[in-house]
């Protein structure tokens, strides 16, 4: 079953039927080294799946008081009954209390703890909507849960705190910034942060440096000034916003009507899709963010979804 989260839409499964679980490597074409996320509906159940000492309990308690349910996802030692396919035979879970209504819901209902990677082919753009899903993994699924276009539009935050040194793996709508300040006493590393200037060793297993591409190449330019002055056709150009006059040509696309963050985060991975199956361009030119806020999230699934392609 697919189903809407505050985040992406994601592909669900009973986190502890093994046969479930394996489908969804199956649908998504996922390698078994990925693993998932689990989903809970509060505090109490996600103690149930982690081990955790006193101090661990105290940095997750203050966390989840101030973050969940919402889009953090937390990286814990593991219970050992917790299927080695999930986690990737790793010793530890990555667990989030997701906030949208309609998957607090089935969780509810089946009383199951719930498995749910985005609903896509591994490495393809994540689906915001119900109609995306339906788009790739058609005659795969027996049910979409349709809640409309999910609010926030990029994957959740993952914070690893299963180590001495905490580590943010994945940027998202809830930033470091935001975190740190309720853990004065702990450093938060970035990984991505550390990894923005160059190919690092990869902290987890997941985080390929190409994920979320659309067919079409897409290129990546900070400021307009870096675009070629005569566009070659069949190029679409993806603005932040639509502050300059002088865009608007017919291969000119806009995530925002004034650079609102959030607002872009929310359409980005829709219009990619929609120039890709759109199959007019041979390009995609995007604008990316500066790395700060939620633009840290926005830039870094454009960088993976461009992976080394720089403007000719
Ligand atoms: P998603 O594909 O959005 O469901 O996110 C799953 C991602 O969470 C994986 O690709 C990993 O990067 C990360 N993740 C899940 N479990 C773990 C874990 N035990 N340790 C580190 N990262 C994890
Ligand atoms: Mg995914």
């Amino acid at each position: 079953m697919a189903l809407p989260t505050e985040t992406v839409y994601g592909l669900a499964a009973d986190a502890l039927n093994v046969r479930a679980i394996r489908q969804i490597f199956e649908i998504k074409k996922r390698p078994f080294y990925d693993p998932l996320i689990v989903h809970v509906t509060c505090l109490e159940k996600l103690l149930e799946l982690v081990e955790l000492d006193t101090k661990l309990l105290s940095t997750v308690s203050t966390l989840v008081e101030a973050f969940s349910p919402g889009p953090l996802t937390y990286v814990l030692p593991k219970k050992s009954w917790i299927p080695d396919l999930v986690t990737s035979g790793q010793t530890t879970v990555a667990v989030r209390i997701p906030q949208h209504p309609l998957f607090q819901e089935v969780m509810l209902r089946s009383r199951c703890f719930i498995a749910a990677p985005s609903a896509n082919p591994f490495g393809y753009i994540s689906p915001t909507s119900a109609s995306h899903v339906l788009q790739s993994l058609d005659g795969q699924l027996r049910h979409i849960l349709d809640g409309g276009d999910c609010p926030i539009g990029v994957e959740s935050t993952i914070i690893d705190l299963s180590q001495s040194k905490l580590c943010l793996l994945r940027p998202g709508k809830i930033t470091r910034e935001e975190i740190q300040p309720l853990l004065p006493d702990q450093e938060i590393e970035d990984y991505v942060a550390i990894a923005y200037d160059g190919p690092t060793k990869l902290p987890a297993p997941g985080l390929p440096q190409q994920h979320y591409s659309p067919k079409t190449p897409l290129y990546l330019f900070s400021k307009k000034s870096e675009l070629p002055l005569a566009m070659a056709e069949n190029v679409a150009r993806v603005f932040l916003s639509k502050r300059d006059p002088a865009d608007g040509g017919p291969d000119d696309f806009f995530l925002s009507e004034d650079g609102n963050l959030e607002v872009v985060a929310r359409q980005l991975f829709a219009l990619l899709r929609t120039l890709d199956h759109s199959h007019r361009y041979e390009k995609i030119y995007c604008q990316c963010p500066l790395p700060e806020g939620l633009g840290m999230a926005i830039a870094d699934r454009l960088r993976r979804a461009a992976y080394l392609k720089d403007i000719p």
